[in-house]
């Protein structure tokens, strides 16, 4: 198979990107599972928008600070100043925000010093994806292929990427030739035992790209997200949004005592609830909703309402029991500011990238913004270079289709080694930053 244009995922990264890339060329967009299931679609708390110039220096610092100031300030810039023209070009689509008294609704969620975060009840993610997959699926020049998984890249001789190599539906494996080839695979929580991922989304970009060579950015940079909603069940963790935070819910210990201020960043949260399940000897700790209207509850968070009462908790009546999960990754693939990688022919935006803009840390509902941002750059980079482009008559005898006989092995060796690094990383981080504080301690 050839296309002009190859984009592997279908998340809001995937889809924004192909909304903006020339009508003129084919693009054809793979997913391993159905079009819908991606975490984009999962987002409940919102998307952040600059509210006005005063509010420019105030959303810098929150994200600068989330981050732990290691964040590319420029990446930051880019994605602040671009923010209201996506939500803008969002609404052309026909995403549908929530108004107050005729203006859009902001909301507030932690670490954020203002409310900036524009939402759709709970859901926000499948009111934006959904919308954007319905304007995809109206374009002439795009096609979905659902059910089809990259397995590895078609990379030549000098460098360049030539396609990809795919499984497909039926269990085969075959090759899809490309111009450009895009990488819009999300984050990695399918190899964590607990995520709020969709458990599919497991690090695939980053594991073949590391076979490859191809250079990586913030590997110990992974984000807990401190409140989901604790179960035995096996399988997604379901997230309790930070914006109920935002909104006044309260954290609360085995003695219903409260323990932390709730609004600090996700990482400070996420280490105070753990201090305090290690103290308690419980398997998790307490959200209480009681300082949150009914009314509010019903209207902003009918989604986490129902999702509470089939687990058996009704959070208008009682705190319901809440467990830190993996939730989403700084770091990924290394890519410049119009999301080009290491190799040449090869892009990559969303999760699966890394240009900085979170630092160590992702500020809450900046992910939504970042992906559609950096994808837009990428297509119209793309775009740019594409005529200049020819696919070569080459590609099928770069791939040896041996080191595909057992995939089951070739995924699984996968998913250990970029865990493998990521834990690595992130212990080296942590103690970096403990080591930080010792020296700030004695210089005090
Ligand atoms: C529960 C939850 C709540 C969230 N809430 C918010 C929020 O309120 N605000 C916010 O800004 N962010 C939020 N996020 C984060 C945000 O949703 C994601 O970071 C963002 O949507 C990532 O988009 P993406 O397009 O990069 O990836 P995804 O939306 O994850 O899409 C990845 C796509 O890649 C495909 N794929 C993966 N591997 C392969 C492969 N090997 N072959 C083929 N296809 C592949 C998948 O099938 C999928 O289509 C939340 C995340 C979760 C999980």
């Amino acid at each position: 198979m050839k296309t002009d244009i190859l984009i592997v995922g279908t998340g809001a990264a995937g889809l924004f990107a192909a909304l903006h890339l020339p009508s003129r060329k084919h693009v054809l967009m793979i997913t391993k599972k159905e079009a819908e299931q991606s975490d984009s679609y999962l987002a409940q708390g919102g998307i952040c928008m600059l509210r006005d110039e005063e509010d420019y220096s105030g959303y810098f610092e929150d994200t600068m600070k989330a981050g732990h100031y290691v964040n590319d300030k420029k990446s930051v810039d880019i994605m602040i100043r671009s923010s209201q023209s996506i939500i803008n070009q969002l609404m052309e689509y026909g995403v549908d925000f929530e108004y107050h008294h005729g203006h859009l609704a902001f909301t507030k969620e932690g670490a954020h010093g203002r409310p900036r975060i524009l939402f759709h009840e709970d859901q926000t993610g499948k009111e934006i994806t959904s919308k954007l997959l319905k304007r995809v699926r109206e374009r002439e020049n795009i096609s979905i292929l659902e059910y089809t998984t990259m397995i590895d890249l078609i990379v030549s001789d000098d460098n360049q990427c030539e396609g990809i190599v795919v499984e497909n539906s039926d269990g085969s494996v075959s090759i899809i030739q490309a111009k450009y080839t895009i990488l819009a695979c999300g984050g990695v929580g399918g190899i964590y035992r607990n995520t709020t991922n969709f458990r599919h989304i497991s690090a695939d970009a980053i594991a073949i790209a590391m076979n490859h060579g191809i250079e990586l950015r913030d590997m110990g940079c992974v984000q807990i997200h401190p409140t989901t909603l604790y179960s035995e069940k096996p399988g997604r963790r379901f997230l309790i949004s930070e914006s109920v935070r935002g909104e006044g819910a309260i954290l609360l210990n085995k003695n219903h005592e409260r323990f932390v201020n709730e609004l600090l960043p996700r990482d400070v949260v996420a280490n105070a609830i753990w201090q305090e399940m290690e103290k308690d000897k419980t398997p998790y700790e307490w959200i209480s909703f009681e300082k949150i209207p009914e009314k509010k509850i019903r209207t902003h968070f009918p989604n986490i309402y129902r999702k509470c009462l089939e687990e058996g908790y009704d959070c208008l009546k009682e705190p319901v029991p809440i467990v830190p999960a993996q939730h989403y990754f700084m770091g990924g693939i290394k890519v410049g500011y119009s999301g080009k990688t290491s190799m040449d022919r090869l892009y990559a935006v969303g999760e699966t990238a890394c240009n900085g803009v979170h630092g160590e840390n992702r500020l809450a509902s900046n992910s939504l913004l970042e992906s559609m941002v950096f994808a837009e750059k990428a297509a119209s980079e793309v775009a740019v270079h594409i005529d200049g482009v020819e696919i070569s008559d080459e590609a099928g005898f770069l791939v040896d289709y041996s080191k595909y006989n057992d995939l089951k092995k070739l995924q699984k060796d996968n998913k250990e080694m970029v865990l493998q690094t990521i834990e690595t990383l992130k212990n080296e981080l942590i103690e970096k930053q403990k080591s930080k504080v010792q020296k700030h301690k004695e210089i005090k």
